[in-house]
């Protein structure tokens, strides 16, 4: 084709450079919640993510989609899923950094260390560390049946990434999964039907066979998985390994892979079990105390990839406009343009401080204050981290005008934050339940409500917008029971939280401009709809990703 014109007015896309070093609010809330972290590992990974290679690496997993075969050539059973070797090349970025189960073999800051590094990988690819995530999730709820969590609990943490189908014995590192929802019934997992059913006993423990299904089922290709199921006494927590310790294939059949509106590079499967061993973990009828343990910090991480997914998402926006004019000046220094980029960012970096605070309360260990953090931030964090992913992707979108919407090279990274934005809010607790699990914390009584009160004390006289706000949560927690009021209410904790961190590890236009839109509503329900007043230049040039 004849070249008719020059292409100008085109953006340089946003590659070849430190996705860590870049993000001085992720920088800051390290600093304020591990103080003293050595972050050379996070600026290394920052590096090789913003690399163009990673980015080819992350589209071509996405494009180059996961294919289930369930039988060989002549018709045996094999049950496997192939993947891309990208896709294996991200997971072993993943495990060789750490961010699925190092944070069990110990260390100071070892979750937010983690954290950050896991809301870094998903700018670039988000899909992978779904098995990442539960790998990482599982350690403590293992701990319910001491002889496999003594031999597993090595691989869990190694960095090896070994993904052939093969015995665990034979691996140097593993993956696991977990399976709650059937068909049924996800959110309210006292539904589940697969029985469970007494088999003996040996060097695991209780065993059992298990007949029934899972609806989804994500990562099949994990070596071993938690699963609910109804045993005599009531819904139980098991472990499932697909290979048995005798070295036979377990019988879990992988009927399809979902077809899902984003996620591609990760394999969600629906499942059933034909009479697969598996080994009671914890107390029989305790499996949904058991298996939250693990849902608790997939919670966290999905609060933390809404994190990075918006960071990423802020980032391209930024690239994007800064580069692009319109009407005979950058986009960027349009001011109507200025304030969508500035409540862009101020909800960006609300979310980081928000998401790696909720990480420090999984260092906290045994102290009390950091148990009941963990308690009431986790679904607070889950419930509205997430819940503003999914406007906030739209409008970071639509700042790429129609590049954003297209899906190719590295903008088209905005279209896919885009698909998978949602699903944060939807696995692991939809947003609904987060806040009816919010209810039950706060049903803990004063001790709760005195942490969160602690927890908003150093910001206290620091704004009348805060203090006006802060103090109104006291009287709505003591009430907290009609659920109708629920989401108001995690929505009003998060935004009372959020700025109390901004408070500590932000600079003051951020902690300003946050107050008097999120806490004193001069603001509008569409980003963009700052008050004029506010330091746009200050809280732009913060975010800017170079
Ligand atoms: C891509 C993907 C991968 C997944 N992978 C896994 C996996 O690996 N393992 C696994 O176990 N599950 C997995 N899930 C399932 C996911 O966790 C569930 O879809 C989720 O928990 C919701 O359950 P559900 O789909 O049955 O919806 P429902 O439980 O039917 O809920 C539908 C809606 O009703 C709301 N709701 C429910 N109860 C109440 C109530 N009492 N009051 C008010 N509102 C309520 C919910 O918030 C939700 O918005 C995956 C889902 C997706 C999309």
């Amino acid at each position: 084709m004849d070249a008719t014109h020059e292409v100008f007015n085109q953006p340089a896309a946003l590659t070849n450079y430190n996705v860590f070093a870049t993000n001085r609010p992720l920088r800051d809330a390290l600093r304020f919640n591990a103080p003293g972290l050595d972050t050379a590992e996070l600026e290394r990974l920052g590096q090789t993510l913003g690399s163009s290679e990673m980015q080819q690496h992350s589209r071509l997993a996405n494009v180059h989609t996961p294919q289930l075969h369930t039988h060989d050539r002549v018709g045996r059973r094999v049950d496997v899923v192939e993947f891309h070797p990208s896709y294996h090349a991200l997971m072993a970025l993943a495990t060789g950094t750490g961010l699925h189960g190092t944070p069990w073999a110990g260390g100071a800051h070892a979750h937010v260390r983690r954290a950050a590094g896991f809301t870094l990988f998903t700018e670039m690819e988000p899909s992978t560390l779904c098995p990442i995530s539960m790998t990482y999730a599982v350690t403590p709820a293992l701990q319910g049946n001491p002889a496999i969590a003594a031999e597993w609990g090595p691989r869990l943490t190694s960095r090896a990434y070994d993904p052939r189908f093969v015995p665990a014995a034979q691996k140097g590192g593993v993956t696991m999964g977990m399976g709650m929802t059937e068909k049924q019934g996800g959110s309210d997992v006292r539904a589940n039907t697969t029985q469970a059913t007494r088999d003996g006993r040996d060097a695991w423990g209780e065993r059992y066979r298990l007949v029934g299904h899972k609806w989804f089922f994500s990562a099949p290709m994990c070596d071993a998985f938690l699963v609910l199921a109804q045993a005599p006494s009531g819904l139980s927590c098991f472990f499932l390994p697909r290979w048995l310790p005798d070295g036979t294939v377990n019988a879990l059949r992988i009927q399809r892979l979902k077809d899902k509106l984003g996620n591609k590079a990760n394999a969600s499967s629906e499942v059933e079990f034909h009479g697969a061993h598996a080994w009671l973990v914890g107390e029989e009828g305790r499996g949904v105390p058991q298996i939250l343990e693990m849902g608790t910090l997939t919670r966290l991480d999905c609060a933390l990839g809404t994190t990075g997914l918006m960071r990423q998402a802020l980032a391209q926006a930024l690239n994007h406009t800064s580069q692009r004019s319109a009407f005979g000046k950058p986009l960027i220094d349009q001011p109507l343009m200025r304030n969508v980029l500035a409540d862009l960012a101020l909800e960006s970096e609300a979310a980081t401080a928000l998401s790696l605070r909720l990480a420090r309360a999984f260092d906290g260990g045994s102290d009390e204050r950091e148990a009941l953090m963990r308690r009431l931030l986790t679904p607070v964090a889950k419930f509205w981290v997430c819940k503003r992913g999914s406007h906030f992707a739209q409008e970071a979108m639509e700042c790429l005008g129609g590049n954003g919407y297209v899906e190719e090279g590295g903008e088209g990274m905005l279209a896919r934050i885009y698909r998978e934005i949602p699903l944060n809010s939807i696995w692991e607790g939809a947003g609904n339940i987060m806040a009816l699990d919010l209810l039950r914390a706060l049903r803990k009584g004063g001790a709760m409500a005195d942490a969160l009160d602690a927890e908003l004390a150093p910001a206290r006289g620091a704004h009348t917008a805060f203090d006006r706000f802060a103090a109104s949560l006291p009287a709505r927690i003591d009430e907290a029971s009609a659920e109708t009021d629920a989401r108001r209410l995690a929505q009003d904790v998060a935004l009372a939280v959020q700025a109390a961190l901004l408070r500590q590890h932000a600079p003051e236009p951020v902690f300003d401009a946050f107050c008097r839109s999120r806490l004193a509503g001069d603001w509008g329900h569409a980003f963009g709809t700052l008050p004029s007043g506010v330091d746009f230049d200050s809280i732009i040039a913060r975010a800017m990703p170079h």
